[in-house]
């Protein structure tokens, strides 16, 4: 019977042995340059990254306005924005008063600290959260050098949390996790477990069913007892992709570890009166954290149940 190998798939082709040839190249370096091209390469993901997490939901939302426009026969409205706008078009500006970004003002977290975190034409500040999502991402990085070594798992953890972190960032100020990041990543954990890189494939395929059912339940018995929505059904999705990942066995671990650092950021918010009681706490960001430290982390808290 034909077998068909995912590795076998793509060692076959020319791409794989250019890979192949830089992947060599790369593992000959001594450590420290491993280590200095890592974060470099994380930290402008993590500049792209910023880049996804403002535009796609501006693009989303035009995209909906449009449908709805189509549906009805309505003019969509103007939105301000540029014919072409995408994750690539047109160049970055400022958000207070549209200045365009010259190159050394786009140079991850060194240009937020030598413009003292303000714009340079009209001095607004800016969100903290751009250095945090870069320095977030050449974290991610250095840490995924560091448990998988100079390999090909390294990068497939790499993006895996670089996609975490985007979805956290959006989910934080919009309270919104896109089917268009969710739904890839699910597939994607499928794809790299094919040769059981994180988890077996049955486990990764048990874990997208037990994440979304287990979310799903939750939210229907709140909805039921006390009749608020607790979370959305981008949530059920981010678990069900977690479990895609890094197979069923993780997912107890992850929804402790989100629901413990969920909570005291949901009480400490309370308490500096950043967020009132009845209102929900995007919970997408402490279900990525608990993603994160499962993957690099291990799973202390299933062995300890004797798993
Ligand atoms: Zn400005």
């Amino acid at each position: 019977m034909p077998t068909f190998s995912v590795h076998a798939f793509f060692s076959n082709a020319p791409l794989a042995n250019l890979s192949f040839g830089l992947g060599t190249a790369f593992a000959a370096l001594p450590q420290l340059w491993q280590f200095a091209f890592a974060i470099a390469f994380g930290l402008i993901v993590g500049s792209f990254l910023n880049v996804v997490a403002h535009r796609l939901p501006i693009m989303l939302e035009r995209a909906w306005r449009l449908e709805i426009s189509e549906a009805t026969g309505q003019a969509a409205g103007d939105d301000s924005l540029p014919e072409r706008y995408n994750l690539c078009v047109p160049r970055s500006t400022c958000p207070h008063c549209g200045h365009t970004l010259r190159a050394h003002e786009n140079i991850p977290v060194l240009s937020y600290a030598l413009l003292r975190g303000r714009c340079s034409s009209c001095r607004a500040p800016i969100s903290v959260r751009y250095p945090l999502v870069e320095l977030a991402g050449g974290a991610l990085a250095a840490a995924a050098l560091a448990v998988y070594g100079p390999t090909g798992t390294a990068l497939a953890a790499f993006g895996f949390t670089a996609a975490l972190l985007a979805m956290s960032a959006i989910d934080a100020e919009t309270r919104l996790l896109p089917d268009s990041l969710t739904l890839p990543l699910l597939w994607a954990g499928f794809i790299v477990n094919f040769d059981d890189t994180f988890a077996t494939l049955r486990a990764a395929v048990a874990g997208a069913i037990a994440g979304y059912l287990f979310l799903w339940c939750i939210y229907w018995l709140f909805r039921f007892v006390r009749g608020v929505e607790g979370m959305g059904y981008g949530d059920f999705k981010l678990l069900a992709a977690l479990g895609a990942w890094l197979g069923w066995a993780a997912l107890p671990q992850i929804v402790l570890i989100a629901a413990v650092t969920g909570a005291v950021a949901g009480l400490l918010a309370m308490w500096t009166g950043r967020l009132r009681f009845e209102e929900p706490l995007p919970f997408g960001p402490f279900l990525a954290l608990g993603g994160v430290v499962t993957l690099f982390g291990g799973m202390p808290i299933f062995h300890a149940l004797g798993g």
